[in-house]
């Protein structure tokens, strides 16, 4: 089976994306690939398809920029639709395969104990380029935002998409870690961001904005309907989202609405209480967030 070879487009003069389907729940249904390249050395970040044709293309690409040396292979963090395609590539290049150290364990379980990680610096050299790898966690605990200050672009991984919102939720994902996150990607001073899926955003720091806005729309909503009357976890994202299908949907709308429930108990704009019969049932306090 044969995939079909994607554009690559050049985001800033160092900086190239390219994208290949992957098994993959965002929007999109593409994974980003992600090149930065200056004096004959590159660093490529995410991979999110293992077919042959995708390596290739990848390895291509490099041999036609004139790269002589890929510094690392870089994993915004562990999930497989960011990180199969980065294990044949690592055979190809025999290079390392970088990670924050709080996404290698389950990089591990997940791509199996065969391949080599390494944790990430928080800085490397690519050319004459500084780039600068912020651990950024949201999504997952040890997420990661490439800069690349030179050419005002930031890579965000799963914190921001092209189109659309991004997924956060237990046990990988905490909304507060992921608020902070965003504040970085809104004060890095970069004007363009590179999500893991989709099309670059031209302006990074409003995509940000607009997103936490989006979320804490969301966890008002809540509040609200908490205040109407108690309920529990399934009440609540019935109430929300209606009935929802496919059942992986109903999956993730449960996690999002758990993250949320989760930050409303960690700031106290909430309690919970034990109900037999009905598990956790929630109750706004007073206070709104
Ligand atoms: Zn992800």
């Amino acid at each position: 089976m044969s995939v079909p070879l994607p554009q690559t487009v050049t985001l800033a003069p160092h900086v190239f994306q390219w994208a290949f389907p992957a098994a993959t729940k965002a929007i999109a249904l593409t994974t980003n690939t992600y090149a930065i390249v200056d004096g004959g050395e590159a660093l490529i970040i995410d991979a999110g398809s293992d077919h042959p044709q995708a390596v290739q293309f990848t390895l291509q690409q490099l041999t036609d920029w004139g790269v002589h040396r890929v510094i690392a292979l870089v994993a915004t963090h562990y999930h497989r639709d960011h990180t199969c395609g980065l294990v044949p590539l690592q055979a190809a290049l025999q290079v390392p395969l970088w990670l924050h150290p709080l996404d290698l364990p389950p990089a591990v379980r997940t791509l199996g104990p065969g391949v080599q990680l390494q944790p990430a610096p928080d800085s490397v050299r690519i050319g004459s380029l500084t780039v600068l790898l912020h651990h950024a966690p949201g999504h997952t605990h040890g997420h990661l935002h490439l800069e690349i200050p030179d050419d005002r672009v930031v890579l965000v991984g799963d914190h921001l998409a092209g189109r659309g919102s991004v997924w956060i939720g237990p046990p990988d994902g905490h909304l507060d870690d992921y608020y902070r996150a965003l504040d970085q990607i809104a004060r890095c001073g970069c004007s363009i961001a590179g999500p893991g899926h989709g099309q670059a955003l031209t302006d990074a720091a409003a995509a940000a904005r607009s997103l936490r806005a989006r979320r804490e729309q969301r966890e008002l909503q809540i509040w609200q309907t908490l205040h109407q009357q108690p309920a529990n976890l399934d009440h609540l994202v019935h109430h929300l989202y209606g009935q929802l299908q496919p059942p992986f949907l109903l999956t993730m709308a449960q996690r999002t609405v758990q993250a949320h429930l989760q930050r409303l108990l960690e700031h106290g704009h909430i309690q919970r209480r034990y109900q037999s019969g009905q598990g956790f049932v929630y109750q706004a306090k007073e206070a709104p967030p």
